[in-house]
């Protein structure tokens, strides 16, 4: 099966899902979205309201500031792909429970498993708790690269972070740069990438 099905089958699933509470409330369920050849995956925390309106993810203000972080970079959506540690919106808002997290988990798990990203970046506490639970808070470890298992991670502050705090805005912009620098070193340590 392509990428494109095997994707469309895992949205199915999500569709349906009822592994945790969230689906009760949500109006949408928010799977992921953008290029199945992505070298670059971003994980975020979990859909907001407009999120969960549109059923696709980072479309409300955090998603605006990623635009232009991508865009700055000269990358757009149409290259990466993005997704959630949860799927469904969180009520209110609030910081997803570790049980909804893992609960989640193996759809993550499978999109990964499906796009094969060279780098997964990994967007605030909660996705990089969820990946890389031992290498520090963000506070100290954004902007870096690691590599677990096979797998090359980068550690960004969420975007919602610069929303309102200018300092935070050009951390952020800062750290993006190093994005495209980590996935140069990723393909002069494979060689020309013909594995997928
Ligand atoms: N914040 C997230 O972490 N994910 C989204 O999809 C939107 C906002």
């Amino acid at each position: 099966m392509d990428k494109k099905n095997s994707l469309a089958q895992l949205y199915d699933s999500v569709r349906t899902c009822q592994k945790c509470p969230l689906y009760k409330l949500a109006k949408n369920p928010v799977p992921g979205a953008g290029n199945p050849d992505a070298d670059i995956m971003f994980v975020g925390e979990g859909p907001g309201e407009k999120e969960d309106q549109q059923g696709l993810p980072f479309v409300g203000a955090a998603g605006k500031l990623l635009d232009e972080m991508l865009s700055s970079v000269g990358l757009s959506r149409e290259d990466v792909y993005i997704a959630n540690v949860v799927k469904h919106r969180p009520p209110g808002n609030r910081d997803p429970k570790p049980e909804e997290i893992e609960a989640c988990f193996p759809y993550l798990l499978r999109q990964i498993e499906i796009i094969k990203p060279k780098l997964i970046v990994c967007l605030g506490r909660h996705s990089l708790g969820r990946f890389l639970p031992n290498v520090g808070p963000i506070s100290q470890i954004h902007g870096r690269a690691f590599r677990l298992r096979g797998q090359c991670y980068m550690a960004l502050y969420h975007p919602a972070v610069g929303l309102y705090n200018g300092s935070m805005r050009e951390v952020l912009f800062a750290d993006f740069k190093k994005i495209l620098i980590a996935l140069k070193k990723i393909d002069r340590a494979k060689g020309k990438d013909d594995t997928k």
